[in-house]
């Protein structure tokens, strides 16, 4: 066998080899000066210094090039380039400067640039958001298990992989219990890989092959394993392919597409009517000397029907919202969450941790014959185990002792302190059994050093059970552990009871009656039903050849207890499954936990009624698809169900029409989770693997958050309705006060395209954007949800936008047949053509009232405080006086072909444009009464 050799990190700086494959785990450690204590932290330091931070530097996979080109890609713009150029032969024709067709181009780079930078900025955006919930692991350094983010991890440092989480850098195997990776991210093999410490390989083992090594990216699907770190960063195999991984997702959301599908219908509506316009025009006259004239018109409607400020405030308002929702707790991992949140319409909630606090004091313990209290508080294992009000001796309890021992060897957590502050390490569940052993006089350290876990089967959702063998190694353990090696398993009580055949008693070991089962059984339920998670322990002598294949030896096992521990319900949840329901949303529990335990907890929170039906995972089996569909309304709590049954409730409530978000925290939740519509991850407990198949991630695991993160999100949606019908209806009203002068017989186009990008991208861009920061309706959380396929045009957008267009129109088209007769009196003093400037005015003044009165559709203007959106009264002063400015200053009137209005043409513009905002609010004012009369028939 040929190995490579490979440096040692003190006599080079070039990076290891990637031969590690060749070396025995202990060969390993020499080159990398490490051993299974770890680094020292001075040591990691130094090496952090030379190997710099464990990160991928992210390729785009977009050049900047290519962002800015598909910026022009879009066709609304693809148009406007159309008419600057027809724009700029006209005017070359005549001789004039080509005013248009500059400020038309130059609004296409504008937008093109802006776009760029939109979404770079997107794109960075989002990559930091992921830093956000970017790994911790579990690292041993200087001896110590301590958690850190996985950036920092260095070569030779010692870390400990367990079911879920993504391998953080490339290590050679130091040793694994039935240790299954999936490297699908590095060799597109998706069936878990069984990984195999003990093993060396030759030099050309394939990547696939190399089972004693874990690549960094690549998830554990199950068991458990320590690995010393060789590569970190860039090194890394997934380093040498960075530039295809880690892409941030910035697809469209379903409303982006809508609107590009929206872009097309403008574009091919507006050549209809540009050639309408064209030949009636030509008809009409039969003066072929009007086309240039027609064809202007033609342009101008063009540039009129295209909203080209919409999707810029689309994109900003998207992203305030994803600011919004983080603030709250809520981390979006993928855009198209931001909108649909809004349209959930039940939520499927894991219990621990996400309606309680994940945050376990172990009550009670339940021995064959006795029932013990504990006291104290926390994690600190400073407390007492009562028995009737008094102390106990655990020496004298044998059946206390075998489980208090079971409680710290079946065990994966570690109890750490400053001063009087106890914290855990690892599952809280665990860590509550090493406090209350903690109180019985079992320190965990000394327990563990005087023993070896020779085997073991951990815990997953599935098994809902966690065996181990222990092999003691100092005599001192040996008087407390009668036999060596011992089976230690803990679980759900119902599980490990099916597998036990006798029980401990006081101080002898009994065959385990139907009766004496049927006692465990009613004393599970006594205390599940009292809201306590309870498990239950056994333990089981083996022989010593026998630890090899240890589910075969998972039965016959002896009866040790029941432990009742406390997991109280989050104090916001109430409120917060509450304001679900008044908001059309149904909460739902879905627990792996004990179903009484699940029902009071339920009842607690508001979340099922006494006397609800709970459906357990066995039921669930029981099932057939249509049966379950038919049975899923009617079930709000869901108790000892394992994954793949979630994956079948998401899909029964999608069959039934629900709009589903889902947590999940397990490994097994992934799938569950990209069924969901929003599937929803743990910032805090989750796993790597749920994380990346989530769309949105709970900083603080709080359910609380799911419903805060559902309010912004229909805010959001809102805002978006509130400015489209803002913008497409001024659009609207342009194009027919445009089409209307040649039919009116009026010479010359009223508005030139300079004009209406002004009004598209200035006077209504700014309104637009502050609408997108308008606050709650104070009913957003009191009405149902909407139905996330409506279109965008549904319940009355497209009929408001079309009547708020005509509205516009015929009022300007009113103010513009008076003006035109006004500028062509023979007494009129000023230019003639200043009737297309008191047009344009009137326009622009119009969508002022309307960005006022738009701000609710039920409320008054007056009714609504200015102070909660002053944005818009601003955006209003703003844009109104850069307007006047427009009108009166030379320079800008000569740019975009204006005349000065005399006070009282200005005060006529005024008074046409305000009775678009009267008459909106009369029509809110008889809405109301509409509504009123309905109610009280
Ligand atoms: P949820 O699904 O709401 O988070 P859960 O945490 O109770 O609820 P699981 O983690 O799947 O769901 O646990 C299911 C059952 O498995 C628990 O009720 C308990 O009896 C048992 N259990 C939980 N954690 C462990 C563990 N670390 N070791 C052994 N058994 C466990």
């Amino acid at each position: 066998m040929v190995s490579r050799p490979i440096p040692s990190i003190p006599s080079s700086t070039r990076p290891l080899g990637n031969a590690w494959h060749t070396l025995t785990s202990q060969q390993a450690m020499s080159p990398l000066e490490s051993d299974p204590n770890g680094l020292t932290d001075d040591k990691a330091r130094h090496r952090q210094d030379r190997y710099g931070l464990n990160e991928l530097k992210e390729g785009t996979v977009r050049s900047p090039w290519v962002i800015l080109w598909d910026q022009f890609k879009n066709i609304m713009l693809l148009m406007l380039i159309a008419v600057a150029i027809v724009s700029l032969i006209l005017d070359l024709q005549e001789g004039g400067f080509p005013k248009d067709a500059i400020a038309i181009f130059a609004i296409v780079l504008l937008n093109g640039i802006l776009g760029y930078f939109q979404e770079s900025r997107a794109e960075k955006a989002l990559a930091a958001l992921k830093n956000m919930t970017s790994p911790r692991v579990r690292v041993v350094r200087s001896g110590r298990e301590q958690e850190q983010d996985a950036k920092d991890l260095v070569p030779g440092d010692v870390v400990l992989l367990e079911a879920g989480v993504q391998v953080p850098a490339d290590g050679r195997l130091l040793n694994a219990s039935n240790l299954q990776i999936r490297e699908a991210a590095l060799t597109g093999e998706s069936e878990a890989i069984i990984k195999r410490p003990e093993v060396t390989l030759p030099d050309e083992a394939s990547l696939g092959d190399r089972v004693n090594l874990v690549y960094q990216g690549t998830e554990v699907l199950q068991g458990r394993g320590t690995v010393l770190v060789t590569q970190t960063g860039m090194q890394t195999e997934l380093g040498r392919i960075a530039t295809l991984i880690q892409s941030v997702e910035t697809e469209p959301t379903p409303l982006q597409q809508r609107m590009g599908q929206l872009g097309n219908v403008l574009v091919s509506g507006s050549l209809v009517l540009v050639a309408l316009v064209v030949v009636i025009g030509l008809l009409r006259s039969g003066d072929l000397s009007l086309f240039d004239e027609l064809l202007e018109v033609s342009l101008s409607m063009a540039v009129a029907v295209v909203p080209e400020g919409l999707p810029a405030v689309i994109t900003v308002t998207l992203a305030l919202g994803t600011q919004r929702m983080v603030r709250r707790h809520a981390l979006i991992r993928k855009l198209p969450a931001v909108e649909t949140l809004g349209s959930v319409t039940t939520i499927c909630s894991d219990k621990t941790g996400t309606l309680t606090q994940n945050k376990m004091v172990v009550q009670q313990v339940q021995t064959f014959d006795t029932q013990y209290q504990i006291t104290g508080e926390g994690y600190s294992p400073i407390g007492r185990i009562l028995e009737n009000d008094q102390a106990v001796k655990v020496e004298e309890c044998p059946a206390l002792e075998a489980l208090l021992i079971a409680s710290v060897f079946c065990n994966d957590a570690n109890l750490n302190h400053e001063g009087s502050l106890w914290t855990i390490l690892g599952d809280p569940t665990e860590g509550a059994l090493l406090a209350l052993a903690g109180k019985g006089g079992f320190d965990q350290s000394r327990l563990k050093k005087s023993s070896n876990r020779v085997a073991e089967i951990p815990f997953t959702s599935e098994r809902k059970r966690m065996s181990v063998v222990i092999q003691a190694c100092a005599a001192e353990l040996l008087s407390l552990m009668p036999e060596s090696p011992m089976m230690f398993m803990k679980g759900s009580p119902e599980l490990v009871l099916d597998q036990c055949s006798f029980v401990q008693k006081e101080s002898e070991v009994e065959p385990l009656t139907a009766d004496i089962k049927q006692g465990v059984l009613a004393a599970n339920n006594r205390m599940a039903a009292q809201g306590l998670r309870v498990l239950g322990f056994a333990m089981k002598p083996l022989e010593a050849s026998s630890t090899e294949n240890l589910e075969t030896e998972e039965q016959n096992l002896i009866w040790l207890g029941l432990v009742g521990m406390l997991d109280a319900p989050r104090p916001e949840v109430r409120t917060a499954v509450a304001a679900c329901r008044r908001a059309g949303i149904r909460p739902v529990m879905i627990t792996g936990d004990h179903q009484l335990t699940a029902q009071v907890i339920a009842e607690s929170l508001g979340i099922a009624q006494p006397g609800n039906a709970v459906l357990t995972g066995y039921d669930l089996t029981q099932l057939s698809t249509a049966e379950l569909e038919r049975t899923v309304p009617n079930v709000s709590v869901y108790a000892r169900v394992a994954p793949e049954h979630k994956l079948r409730i998401v899909q029964a409530l999608q069959k039934r029409g629900e709009f589903v978000a889902m947590t999940g925290d397990g490994v097994n939740d992934a799938p569950a989770l990209k069924q969901a519509d929003i599937g929803i991850a743990m910032g805090v407990t989750g796993t790597d693997v749920s994380k990346e198949a989530s769309d949105m991630v709970l900083l603080d695991d709080n359910f609380a958050t799911i419903v805060a993160a559902t309010e912004e999100g229909r805010v959001v949606y809102d805002n978006i309705r509130r400015f489209i019908k803002y913008i497409l209806g001024s659009n609207i009203g342009e194009v027919l006060t445009i089409a209307a002068a040649p039919l009116l017989g009026l010479g010359g186009v009223p508005l030139t395209p300079l004009q209406i990008l002004w009004m598209n991208l200035v006077t209504d861009g700014f309104p637009a954007l502050a609408l997108a920061m308008e606050p709650a309706e104070p009913n957003v959380m009191q009405r149902p949800p909407h139905n996330p396929k409506e279109s965008i045009f549904a319940r009355g957008l497209g009929a408001y936008m079309l009547r708020v267009g005509l509205l516009l129109a015929i009022l300007t088209i009113g103010l513009m047949a008076w003006a035109y007769r006004h500028t062509h009196a023979a007494t009129y003093s000023g230019d003639p053509d200043t009737w297309k400037t008191m047009v344009f005015t009137t326009l622009c003044l119009a969508q002022m009232g309307h960005a006022l009165a738009v701000r609710s559709d039920t409320q008054l203007t007056l009714q609504l405080s200015p102070f909660s959106n002053l944005y818009v009264w601003g955006a209003v002063l703003l844009t109104t006086g850069l307007q006047v400015l427009l009108i009166y200053v030379p320079i800008f009137q000569q740019f975009f072909g204006l005349y000065a209005l005399s006070a009282i043409e200005l005060a006529i513009c005024f008074g046409f444009s305000s009775l678009v905002f009267v008459w909106l609010e009369a029509e809110k004012l008889f809405i109301r009464q509409a509504m009123k009369r309905a109610q009280s028939k």
